[in-house]
């Protein structure tokens, strides 16, 4: 059961336009740099800008790119495919159309599952291939967005940058679910190596498709479409505040009205970009300076048997092996961390103790030092031997959290001759704990009078004193029963 938004009898259904920029080393159509970050207008060439009589090349790698993500999210590749001309005019389109794909798309009809105890599925109802737009700079105004600007620039590097588009089905049914939905999207784009998918840059955008209907109603109501959420977060809020806007207008007995909305996340406000009337008509036709692609089935089951652990295929392991959920969606969804702590499982031979120190000391110094789990400088091997001087006795608790952070400082330093050098070790033989327990009962007459008539709770008391006593190095299991014995007598 997934978690749906339900208020006054109204019902969410949402639907998302996923874009997503592959990573190839080149554009979709010419050989220019596919890379973000240079020189405005340094990556171009006459055929993303469009001269006249330029003529595309399909770049196979994101042909290729892209059935692997069609793949992954369930989705049937068809034998053939083919681009289409969409038409429109603006400047950040040097062709004054963009190429797309309209009616046979390269990955269609698949299905993506949100796993848990809440889960849900999602229909996806086609992934295409297309090229990106130039990028729009507009100048002289305070937020960077058009109304208020001086004037626009544009950067023809991102023209012709290969651009999947993931579209699905109204299958979505609350905020929170949309943004589990494209969370654990992006985390399987990201594992099988297709995109980087950094929201910041603007390599994944997420358009939401958002309608309210009775509770019960196998009709949808009119849909608006919240535009470029560049953030998790950001598409959670403004679908939430876009859903109160249309049951606000119902309950007024309003009409809602079909058109395109800017969230805007700093006043938690939507405005209209565009209303349906100004909708354009693309007027698509098939690609006539482009073959059709064909794929063959062996080549795609090849594909698909080459794919890695995807994310929720991880997830369902480690739930099956006892990890909680929550700690099992941090793993699934960080392929480096997964790694990490697959590799520390295995050598301690102790999963819930893995998880353990990856989801506690371990995050807290990638977090601290921005590091990922692999270029962290305490190993898993490093780790895996801390924890083994825990398991033996050798260390407790409270000493093997400075003994990481000593790892943390000296990347040359071993757990075992971290406790030798700073003297860790745990104070654990009778004999030792004898004469602390003996010194503590001496200087505390009182309580050991209390505890002796009947004030049982005292003991906690002691404990404390002796473990003071020892440095925080006693074996606190050992010391109890010890100070127990030695109390009772
Ligand atoms: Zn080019």
């Amino acid at each position: 059961m997934s978690t749906p938004w339900q208020k006054d009898g109204y019902e969410a259904v949402i639907g998302l336009e996923i874009h997503v920029q592959l990573n190839t080393a080149s554009k979709m159509f010419c050989s220019c740099p596919n890379q973000f970050g240079d020189e405005p207008n340094t990556n171009v060439c006459f055929v993303c800008l469009a001269h006249p009589g330029a003529l595309p090349v399909a770049n196979a790698e994101a042909v290729r790119q892209s059935a692997r993500v069609g793949l992954a999210l369930g989705c049937r590749i068809p034998d053939v495919s083919e681009f289409s001309r969409k038409q429109y005019f603006y400047p950040d389109s040097p062709k004054a159309y963009q190429i797309s794909q309209y009616d046979q798309p390269l990955c269609a009809e698949g299905l993506f599952r949100v796993p848990g105890a809440d889960g849900f599925e999602v229909r996806i109802t086609r992934a295409h291939l297309e090229e990106d737009a130039a990028k729009m700079i507009h100048a002289g105004g305070d937020s960077g967005r058009i109304s208020g600007s001086a004037g626009s620039i544009v950067d023809f590097n991102r023209v012709g940058t290969p651009l999947l588009e993931i579209v699905t089905e109204p299958d979505i049914r609350s905020p929170e679910d949309a943004r589990r939905f494209l969370t654990l999207l992006r985390a399987t784009v990201v594992a099988i190596g297709a995109s980087e998918c950094d929201m910041e840059k603007g390599s994944l955008r997420a358009d939401a498709n958002v309608s309210i209907r009775p509770i019960g109603s196998t009709e949808y109501g009119t849909k608006t479409e919240l535009k470029n959420m560049n953030s998790f977060r950001f598409l959670e809020r403004g679908v939430e505040a876009e859903l109160e806007r249309q049951l606000g207008l119902l309950q007024a007995g309003e009409k809602i009205e079909q058109e395109t909305l800017h969230f805007d996340p700093a006043s938690g406000t939507l405005s209209s970009l565009r209303s349906k009337e100004q909708a354009h008509d693309y007027r698509y036709f098939p690609e006539p300076d482009l073959l059709p692609v064909t794929q063959d089935q062996a080549s795609l089951a090849a594909l698909a048997a080459e794919l890695p652990e995807l994310p929720v295929a991880r997830f369902e392991r480690l739930t099956e092996a006892g990890i909680v959920e929550a700690t099992a969606l941090v793993l699934a969804t960080d392929t480096e961390l997964a790694a990490y702590f697959d590799d520390l499982a295995a050598r301690t031979g102790d999963i819930k103790v893995a998880s353990n120190w990856v989801m506690g000391e371990l995050q807290a110094h990638l977090n601290a030092d921005n590091l990922s789990a692999a270029a962290s400088p305490v190993t898993p091997a490093r780790l895996a031997e801390l924890i083994a001087l825990i398991v033996d006795g050798t260390i407790n608790q409270t000493a093997a959290k400075e003994v990481f952070a000593a790892l943390v400082e000296d990347p040359q330093a071993t757990a075992s001759g971290v406790v030798e050098e700073r003297d860790l070790a745990q104070v654990g033989g009778d004999d030792a704990l004898g004469e602390i327990i003996d010194a503590v009962l001496a200087a505390h007459p009182d309580e050991v009078e209390a505890f002796k008539g009947g004030r049982e709770q005292v003991i906690g008391f002691l404990v404390g004193q002796c473990m003071k006593q020892s440095g925080g190095r006693a074996d606190a299991k050992a010391l109890q029963g010890l100070l127990r014995a030695r109390l009772s007598a």
